[in-house]
């Protein structure tokens, strides 16, 4: 949250950070800081009592200058224009970060899927994408998972559109199944790029992976394969925490039965029994050499920023710490890698997905998991770079990466009409 109460607002204040430092032209600066089309829909749906709801969706387009717009499409219940606007223009920096010829977008939809049966989702799914068929295709804007969306909510996606153009068309989503063009590796890729961004940071630290301690907040997606392959690194997870209850071993979890416990018990580590019960309060206060936020935006604030005791905070979730309490980290030296570099990885292997797609031709999962190294490397050492040259945090260096490589493609490009 900004000190204007938005997270949009948090999203400029960032920006502004690194757009000074790179003496941002105010015509430029103008142009990277309005949204360029935001889609607001009324999406009608026969609930499975017979009673009708409309929910509302959005699909924003930050910025298409490098490529189709590409990002996720979220469903919960706290969804909003102004979250929406600032996840797609994240989504703009990441995709400049990660160096892939993608802009930013991102979508959502106002709605509990935990509430709702699966009739009812795919009803709302294929209703949604009728209302932006107009505006997405593997050109224009490529949606993709995120909060509580999946693999089959992308194929009902990739079905409804190519039922609309008449012909089967993968890549217009990504972050499918496997079988209907789906990407090997993609759907670890997330979690992939913050295990690769949390070695890299403790390397650069000079601190030992194999003896660090990690807290985990969030066990989706992103936080439980994070979990898995930095387990996997040697590090001890000690802690994880999720919107039901959290769990604390000192001797360190053991993740695969963690997983497996979560999948049989409502997707949330709550009464594990190999650990004790924690709260995600306490869990933000461990005494941890890493700390991995991901779950939503704005767990990391004033209020709690200086009880964190972790030597790097890695940002598997978007827009986790706020910008005040990121000043606070960054001042007390700790190593922050942000949620626009950390969590990277899922859009790069989109990006690989997308490209298969086209190519009609797929890669072994070796291959993708091979050229997410190498992206994620190139992507961390950038930011790395910039940061020690400006010597600045890894954030403001992030943002100083991405905006330069817009800003030059948008001179480049130059002024229509
Ligand atoms: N939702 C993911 C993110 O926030 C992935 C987006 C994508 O793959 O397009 O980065």
């Amino acid at each position: 949250m900004a000190a204007d109460g938005t997270i949009f607002g948090a999203m400029l204040e960032e920006f502004s950070g690194a757009a000074r430092i790179l003496n941002l032209e105010p015509g430029i600066w103008k142009i990277l800081t309005n949204p360029k089309r935001q889609i607001i829909v009324a999406c009608p749906v026969q609930m499975d009592d017979g009673r009708i709801e409309v929910f509302t969706g959005y699909r924003v387009q930050y910025n298409i200058t490098l490529g189709p717009g590409k990002g996720g499409i979220r469903y919960h219940p706290d969804v909003s224009l102004d979250e929406v606007r600032a996840l797609a223009a994240w989504m703009t920096w990441k995709c400049a970060v990660a160096h892939i010829p993608f802009g930013g977008a991102k979508g959502g939809i106002i709605c509990d899927p935990t509430k709702m049966s699966r009739r009812e989702l795919e009803a709302l799914t294929r209703r949604y994408v009728a209302e932006i068929i107009d505006a997405i295709g593997p050109e224009k804007d490529v949606p993709a998972p995120d909060v509580n969306t999946n693999a089959q909510v992308m194929a009902w996606i990739m079905d409804t559109y190519s039922m609309h153009v008449g012909h089967t068309t993968t890549s217009v989503v990504t972050g499918k199944p496997i079988e209907l063009g789906g990407s090997l590796g993609r759907r670890e890729a997330t979690g992939r790029g913050v295990m690769i961004s949390t070695r890299e940071s403790a390397k650069h630290l000079g601190l030992d992976i194999t003896k660090a301690r990690v807290a985990i907040q969030g066990f989706g997606n992103v936080g439980s394969i994070s979990a898995q392959l930095i387990g996997e690194l040697g590090a001890k997870i000690v802690a994880v925490s999720d919107w039901k209850g959290g769990v604390f071993n000192e001797k360190g979890l053991d993740v695969p039965a963690l997983m497996a416990y979560a999948e049989t018990h409502d997707h949330s580590v709550d009464g594990f029994p190999g650990g004790e019960p924690l709260t995600n309060e306490q869990l933000f206060k461990l005494d941890v050499d890493v700390l991995i936020p991901a779950a939503l935006e704005n767990q990391i604030t004033a209020k709690n920023a200086s009880s964190i005791r972790a030597k790097i905070v890695v940002e598997g979730a978007n827009g986790p710490t706020t910008p005040d309490a990121h000043m606070q980290l960054h001042q007390r030296g700790v190593f922050v890698v942000p949620d626009i570099l950390a969590n990277s990885g899922g859009v790069t292997a989109s990006y690989f997905e997308w490209v298969q797609d086209r190519y009609g031709y797929f890669w072994n999962e070796q291959e993708v998991n091979d050229r997410l190294e190498a992206k994620m490397h190139e992507a961390f050492n950038a930011v790395l770079q910039t940061a020690l040259k400006y010597k600045i945090d890894m954030r403001t260096a992030a943002y100083v990466v991405a905006i330069d490589r817009v800003a030059t493609v948008t001179k480049m490009r130059g002024m229509y009409a």
